[in-house]
Formats: C-alpha cells, sequence, structure tokens
C-alpha cells in the first residue's frame, strides 16, 4: 500500500508537471521514496537488471576502476549474462522462439549518443559486440535478421550453437504441452539485461542485451534493440533501460521517456514511477505482464520501479555491490 500511496502521490504530481512541462523542476517535486541512493557525480558506479548482473556489474566494475570507459565497462558487462548459459533468458542458453531458433536482440549507447543494435540475430555469442560495430563501423543504426548475421560473420565473430541442452528441454516440454505462445515476461526471475555504467570522468553508457520472451513467434523483435525503448542514453542528463514485456515498453517508448521526465527535473525515480504510471494509461494490462525500469542521472542518483512485485536491480557503488529490491506498482493476482 505505501508503494501505491507514494505512486498515486507522484502520479498527481506528474500530471501537473506534464501541464507546465518547462517549468517542472526538481525544486517542485515531493522527495522520491522508493530505492534512491546518495549522488555520487564523477564516482564510477554501474547499474543493472535482475540477479544475473550482479556478475556483470562485477565485470564492469573492473572497467571503470581501472580508469576505463563507461562504453567498454556496458559491453564487457553483459558479456558475462551473454555467455553464461544457466541465464536463460540472454544470449547463450536463451528460451528460444516457438520453433526452436535462439534469436538475439541487443543494443549499445555511448556517450556521445551514438546508438548502434541487432534485432533477430543467431548463432552469435556476444550480440551486444556486434551492435558495437555497426554503431562504430556502419552508418546505420539497427541491423536485422540475415544481414545482422552476415555482418557479424564479415567482421570476424563465429558462429556458436546457442540452445543448449537444458533450454532445448523446455522448450520441447512447452511444445508438447501444446501450448500457444502467451507473453510470461517474469519467466523465473530473471530477464533482460539492461545495463548503465558512469565512469571517473562522469560520462554515461548503457547496453541491453536479450534473447527475448521465451517461445515468442519466428521474427519477433522486443524493446531490447529499440533505442529509446528498452535502452537510452543522453549524456548531458541520464540514462535509463527495461526489462519485461516488450510491447508494452515499445509502445510507451519507456527508456525515452524516462530521460526526458529526468530532463524536466524528476528524480530518477520519479521518472521510473512516472513512466509506469503512463503504461498503464497506455496499454491493457493483463495477469502476466511484468515491466521493469532502472534509470541514472548525470549526479549518480539512480532509480528503479516496475509494474509489479520481483523486479531486482544491482548496484555496484562505493566498491560495493549489492541487490535492492525494486518498488512496485501492483502484487502478481
Ligand atoms: N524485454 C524483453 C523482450 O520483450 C524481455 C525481457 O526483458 O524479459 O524481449
Amino acid at each position: 500500500m505505501a508503494n501505491r500511496r507514494s505512486f498515486i502521490k507522484q502520479s498527481l504530481m506528474v500530471s501537473v508537471a506534464s501541464l507546465f512541462p518547462f517549468r517542472f523542476t526538481k525544486a517542485d517535486v515531493n522527495e522520491p521514496t522508493i530505492g534512491i541512493m546518495p549522488a555520487a557525480s564523477g564516482q564510477p558506479m554501474v547499474i543493472s537488471t535482475w540477479s544475473h548482473g550482479l556478475a556483470a556489474n562485477e565485470a564492469a566494475a573492473l572497467i571503470i576502476d581501472a580508469g576505463g570507459k563507461a562504453l567498454d565497462a556496458v559491453e564487457k558487462g553483459v558479456h558475462v549474462p551473454e555467455a553464461d548459459p544457466e541465464t536463460m533468458s540472454v544470449g547463450l542458453g536463451g528460451l528460444p522462439d516457438s520453433e526452436g531458433n535462439v534469436t538475439l536482440d541487443a543494443c549499445i549507447m555511448a556517450p556521445s549518443g551514438n546508438a548502434g543494435s541487432v534485432t533477430y540475430l543467431q548463432h552469435i555469442l556476444h550480440p551486444v559486440s556486434v551492435a558495437r560495430k555497426v554503431m562504430e563501423n556502419t552508418p546505420h543504426v539497427i541491423l536485422s535478421g540475415e544481414g545482422a548475421l552476415k555482418f557479424a560473420l564479415d567482421n570476424g565473430f563465429e558462429k556458436t550453437n546457442l540452445l543448449t541442452d537444458k533450454a532445448k528441454a523446455e522448450w520441447e516440454k512447452w511444445k508438447s504441452s501444446g501450448a500457444h505462445y502467451a507473453p510470461n515476461a517474469n519467466w523465473e526471475n530473471h530477464d533482460t539485461i539492461g545495463l548503465l555504467a558512469m565512469d571517473a570522468s562522469g560520462d554515461l553508457a548503457g547496453a541491453c542485451t536479450t534473447s527475448g520472451m521465451a517461445f515468442k513467434h519466428p521474427g519477433r523483435v522486443g524493446d531490447s534493440p529499440v533505442i529509446g525503448a528498452g535502452l537510452f542514453v543522453d549524456n548531458k542528463i541520464g540514462a535509463a533501460t527495461a526489462t519485461g514485456e516488450g510491447e508494452a515498453v515499445l509502445k510507451t517508448l519507456g527508456s525515452f521517456l524516462i530521460v526526458e521526465f529526468m530532463r524536466n527535473g524528476m528524480h530518477p525515480q520519479q521518472a521510473c514511477e512516472a513512466a509506469i504510471q503512463r503504461l498503464t494509461e497506455a496499454v491493457k494490462v493483463h495477469d502476466n505482464m511484468q515491466v521493469g525500469y532502472l534509470a541514472i542521472n548525470k549526479a549518480g542518483e539512480i532509480g528503479a520501479f516496475a509494474l509489479r512485485k520481483g523486479f531486482q536491480y544491482a548496484v555496484y557503488q562505493n566498491g560495493e555491490h549489492k541487490l535492492i529490491d525494486a518498488g512496485f506498482l501492483f502484487e502478481w493476482k
């Protein structure tokens, strides 16, 4: 109830703010109440979605603590779940689509505002690194499917079998049950990894990578590789990332929305809560829907909020790694 009350109080404030978008400054808003960390501008920090974010943050922290760049930190950070066969929602070991193919979506965004993305990519262990090459070596932002695979192979990536025995067995069980695809974004409580980092220069970068919704329709692309939906970075303002049912995030362009809320003066926590509020107004929320948002601003303040209970995020700050339960709007039915 406390969460809900705080949400309602803040959403009232949000609707007033939307009437006067450019007059709404940080000084006008209520102090947020959930998931707030002290400001730490210029201090290296890393935040990421779900418990698999802990290991990813460790890899990212090694880079920024050694004076490395946020962009390298986010790429190397998400390599960890991409290569972990036990993480069944990202890269190797990810649950396949309805035809048994593991198809990957990933994107990356640099402090310069440059961005790269791959969608519906198969057979490549580190789609985020292909996305980085798209960003750095082509005039494009998004490469998809066969074209993305050709680009990866042309750039020295090798084909890997990403379908593990465990994921294949889950798919066979699903198939033999005669089930039809239905979104279930909180499958075993570990989903997409979205990772945001601030380096010692105070620069922000982000990466987001996933095998998408389990047993999805072949060809389906979610929010994760779409700049502004699964990830957005504006190095002057802040960065945000999303996890959960991509269709709902796509329809509300969640990460871009959060950064715009921060631009208009909201604390990252308030911005994440306001984006969940917007989602409930814009899409039909069904009983299995989960969406979680995570954000950081230029001052190193962070926020997180989810549609439903269960979203966790990992934080690396002041040399310490933590896993934190995000605030949420609804309990599961
Ligand atoms: N957002 C991802 C997608 O829709 C899935 C997830 O986060 O679980 O593909």
